[in-house]
């Protein structure tokens, strides 16, 4: 398309979402290093990769996560999924629906005798189409079949016979209210199933653990996954909308301590591999929800919390009635003097918790993995339980939480599996990388190994059969696809970063002697083809 056919509109410049990036090379190098690193040290714990959907029904995540937690409540990316072509109908007839407004020309309001029908006729239509349309999906199955539904659809009949009957008399506000309260209700029809970006990917590693009747399996079956998670949260240094996690689950068999210290374990060795800086285990138990564990003491932090109140922030205040544990989360410096005089839980557990966390200690011991006990630390997600554990790092500021666990033995459970045992953990991929980064753990560009500057018809061929065997060698391999001057051949090389240029001009080709340069020092010597490849084998031996 030539510069004037496109008009201003059609040049607008598109950009990654607000909270969304692109991730680049070299970058991406050290994305696939973390991520290799991973996949090994998993595997040496036994654990297999599982590859799940990015969005899953909302109410999957409504259920694990909680429907009170920021993440549910307003973080989420949802939206309806139906199928438009066979509900094209319904969906138009919904919408004209909901868009109808009744003829502005009428006057004041006032009464309308038998004027109304006219005006309000075709409304009556319209409910009617989405009545009709509605009640067939329904009864076929192509819209959810829920008590929801079958409720709207219900109501709309009755109402619709009511309206019709009295089309007749009232005044134009009566009628008007009639509409609304028609479109209220025809807007509550679900035409598709409400999907979501998934947030974080427990409860889809929970949901394939039943749907696929891992139970059966050898237990307990551990399984890790990486990949994008999406929250919609104020963008930030560390902080995105769509974000990566590499996260690990251990499901069935049961629940001792050991298995909470190996998980750890393990995450602890996957950052030790990748040489983090500054990790730092915090550790706590945070009980079951019990009278005589965690929601007596919830109870009793709740008391304590209402004696402080007006020393609290606004946050803080509105969290004693929704989430009075996560006050204990709070960094304001205002209330940390407060926070400190506070019920502690390690005073509330139950037995059978308080031993459980001692054993999990011990075992942590064992393994010679060092830990901080933090008894404010609580987790945002609902389905934790017991031992809970974050890791921070060095170089991410107040976003300094690269990984969170704990366990979670109710949540199988309570998304239809059978009772079942859980523990796990996810890494913010974007925040270990950055750390790393910042601790100059980064990898340097990767430069190209061999530059091939070529002239001539003859030196092509040579160069590309060159290049392929090279390559085939495992060396990275840069050939101009057109023939350059040799000065501008190299300087092309230099900044590209290679190691070595290959000459291939007539001469070289017709003595069957190839000049291979140094970049590093301007060296230069001749090779036989052969001898090339071995000299190169072993400088690339040498140097790594
Ligand atoms: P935070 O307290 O930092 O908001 P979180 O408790 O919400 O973290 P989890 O849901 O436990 O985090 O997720 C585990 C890890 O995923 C976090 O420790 C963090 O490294 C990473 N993470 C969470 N949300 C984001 C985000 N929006 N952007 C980048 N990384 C994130
Ligand atoms: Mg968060």
């Amino acid at each position: 398309m030539s510069e004037g056919a496109v008009n201003k509109e059609e040049r607008r410049k598109f950009q990654a979402i607000k909270g969304t990036r692109d991730l680049l090379p070299p970058e991406t190098a050290l994305w696939n290093r973390g991520e290799q690193t991973a996949r090994e040290v998993f595997a040496t714990f036994g654990f297999g990769e599982i590859r799940l959907p990015i969005f899953e029904p909302t109410d999957l995540f409504a259920r694990a996560v909680g429907g009170e937690t920021d993440i549910v409540s307003k973080e989420m990316y949802t939206f309806e999924d139906y199928d438009t072509t066979e509900l094209l109908e319904l969906i138009e007839s919904r919408r004209a629906a909901l868009t109808w407004t009744d003829s502005p020309i009428l006057g004041p309001p006032g009464p309308l005798g038998s004027g109304t029908q006219a005006i309000f006729s075709p409304y009556t239509t319209l409910v009617g189409n989405v009545l009709r349309l509605g009640s067939d999906a329904f009864q076929k199955g192509k819209i959810p079949r829920t008590p929801e539904n079958e409720r709207v659809l219900a109501d709309l009949k009755y109402r619709l016979e009511v309206f019709v009957s009295s089309l007749n008399s009232g005044t134009l506000n009566e009628k008007r209210q009639f509409v609304n309260s028609f479109k209220g209700l025809v807007a509550q029809l679900k035409i598709g199933e409400s999907l979501s970006l998934r947030p974080e990917a427990t409860a889809s590693v929970c949901r394939a653990y039943v749907e696929h009747g891992m139970q059966q399996l050898p237990q307990p079956v551990k399984l890790y996954y990486m990949g994008p998670m999406f929250r919609r949260e104020r963008p930030q240094k560390g902080r995105y909308r769509q974000f990566y996690q590499i996260g690990a689950e251990v499901l069935g068999g049961s629940d001792a301590p050991a298995i909470d210290a190996e998980v750890i374990e393990m995450v602890m060795t996957f950052f030790d591999r990748l040489e983090l800086q500054g990790v730092q285990l915090d550790i706590n138990s945070i009980g079951h929800s019990a009278d005589n564990c965690r929601r007596g003491y919830v109870e009793k932090l709740k008391v304590a919390l209402e004696n402080v109140k007006d020393k609290l922030g606004p946050d803080s205040q509105r969290r004693i009635e929704t989430n009075p544990l996560r006050v204990l989360d709070s960094k304001l410096e205002s209330e940390q003097g407060i926070i400190a005089t506070l019920p502690r839980i390690a005073d509330h557990l139950c037995e059978a918790c308080a031993t459980h966390y001692s054993a999990v200690k011990h075992q942590l011991e064992m393994r010679g993995v060092i830990y901080r006990e933090n008894w404010r630390l609580v987790r945002g997600l609902d389905y934790y339980m017991r031992t809970t554990f974050e890791i921070t790092a060095q170089g991410l500021g107040s976003q300094n939480a690269v990984c969170g666990g704990g366990r979670y033995d109710g949540l199988v459970e309570l998304l239809g599996g059978p009772p079942t045992k859980g523990i796990g953990f996810a890494i913010g991929e974007d925040r270990l990388i950055l750390s790393l980064q910042e601790s100059g753990k980064a990898p340097a560009q990767q430069g190209r190994d061999v530059y091939i500057a070529w002239m001539g018809e003859r030196a092509h061929a040579t160069a590309i059969r060159a290049a392929k065997d090279l390559r085939k060698a495992g060396f990275s391999v840069e050939l101009p696809p057109v023939e350059q001057k040799f000065g501008k051949a190299l300087g092309q090389a230099d900044k590209l970063g290679a190691k070595y240029a290959l000459i291939l001009g007539d001469n070289e080709v017709s003595e069957g002697l190839w000049t291979l340069k140094t970049l590093a020092d301007g060296s230069q010597a001749k090779y036989t083809e052969p001898d090339l490849l071995e000299h190169l084998r072993k400088q690339k031996a040498l140097s790594s």
